[in-house]
């Protein structure tokens, strides 16, 4: 995959809450290899060593074991800081949605506060879910959402709007250099396979020829951006000026119904899978699609990487997983 172009220049100290995760350990490879020195934080919750592991040896990368509600440890002079820090798939954050609020809230509240205390730049992680299950279509920043704010996603969309909230006026009133961006489904190599998501989901039964789970009638929409494009918008979101400190969409606007892409994913792996359809979860958001001219405009960011490439890239990780399965059993 051709590396994006976007990158800070000089060396900087690097925070990336979260980074043991499938976004995280992306970021702190790729921050890595840019040059920097980084500092992964992260409780495990969801994340995994192995996404790290071949950088935790390295002089200029350090792992700490922590969770963000808690209060932070000392970890020297910061200059940026990712807040990737919440499990993201919503089997993962619906499993004790209480701690999920308050890694939103709490973990934001430290974060920011450390931010402040260095004049660091701090990146927020925030979601398409702040636009609910959305009314209108494609969804631009300017949408306010149509949120519940007592579903069983309600912990993670209320948890990440209430962390936009405190980043705007943690901004507003003590002049921290806030970034948000709301992050569309993302996908590629490094994915839990056991995150329940759909695509690990469609691609790990297509590869075992076991039947794919549609939930509800396949018609809900999703907006799918490879892993390579986000990192492109994350790191040009930190490096853009300080005066754009409202959210910014990041995704492929792209979008395909769950019917569709099991239908893509069965021909790619060239499965013998049939479809099977389940029921459609509480508050199942029936379409996303982002509107991302605001992130062309100011970062010169879209995303390169089309769903056939992506898959492509992403498949072979899942089938050698799915391999080293099949041998141990
Ligand atoms: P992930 O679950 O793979 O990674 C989240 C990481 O945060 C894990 O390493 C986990 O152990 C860690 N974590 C969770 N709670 C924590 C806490 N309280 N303290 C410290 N560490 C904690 O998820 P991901 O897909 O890598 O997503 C990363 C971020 O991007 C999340 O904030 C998510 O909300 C956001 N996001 C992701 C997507 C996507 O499609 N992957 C879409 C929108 C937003
Ligand atoms: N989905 C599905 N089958 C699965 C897993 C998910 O049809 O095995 C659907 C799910 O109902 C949703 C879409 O795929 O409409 C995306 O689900 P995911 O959990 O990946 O992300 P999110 O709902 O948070 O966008």
């Amino acid at each position: 995959m051709p590396r994006g172009s976007f990158s800070v220049g000089r060396p900087q100290k690097i925070l990336v809450a979260g980074g043991a995760g499938f976004v995280g350990g992306h970021l702190c490879n790729r921050l890595f290899a840019d040059g920097h020195h980084v500092i992964c934080l992260d409780n495990l919750l969801t994340g995994r060593l192995s996404n790290i592991q071949h950088l935790l040896d390295h002089p200029r990368f350090r792992f700490v074991l922590h969770d963000i509600i808690a209060p932070l440890p000392y970890l020297g002079r910061i200059e940026q800081i990712y807040n990737l820090a919440c499990a993201a798939s919503p089997k993962k954050y619906q499993a004790d949605p209480v701690h999920t609020f308050k890694t939103n809230v709490w973990g934001a509240v430290n974060l920011l506060e450390l931010a402040a205390d260095h004049d660091a730049r701090i990146l927020q992680s925030s979601t398409s879910e702040v636009y609910g299950d959305p009314c209108v279509s494609p969804q631009s920043e300017s949408y306010h959402g149509n949120v519940n704010t007592v579903g069983p996603r309600s912990c993670y969309d209320e948890g990440k709007r209430a962390a936009e909230t405190l980043f705007h006026d943690f901004h507003e009133t003590r002049g921290v250099r806030t970034r948000i961006a709301r992050i569309f489904n993302t996908y590629g190599p490094g994915m839990c396979p056991t995150d329940g998501r759909v695509i690990s989901n469609f691609v790990i039964q297509a590869l075992s020829d076991a039947n794919i789970t549609v939930y509800g009638d396949g018609t809900q929409t999703r907006s799918f951006c490879y892993i390579s494009d986000l990192l492109d918008g994350l790191i040009a979101l930190m490096a853009a000026p300080d005066s754009l400190s409202d959210p910014v969409n990041l995704g492929n606007p792209v979008e395909f119904t769950m019917n569709e892409l099991a239908q893509m994913v069965r021909e790619t792996v060239g499965s013998r899978s049939a479809i099977m359809h389940l029921d459609l979860p509480v508050d199942d958001p029936k379409q996303r699609k982002p509107d991302i001219s605001a992130a062309l405009a100011h970062l010169g960011w879209a995303p390169k990487v089309s769903v056939a490439e992506g898959l492509a890239q992403t498949i072979p990780y899942f089938a050698q997983l799915h391999q080293t399965l099949m041998v141990a059993e």
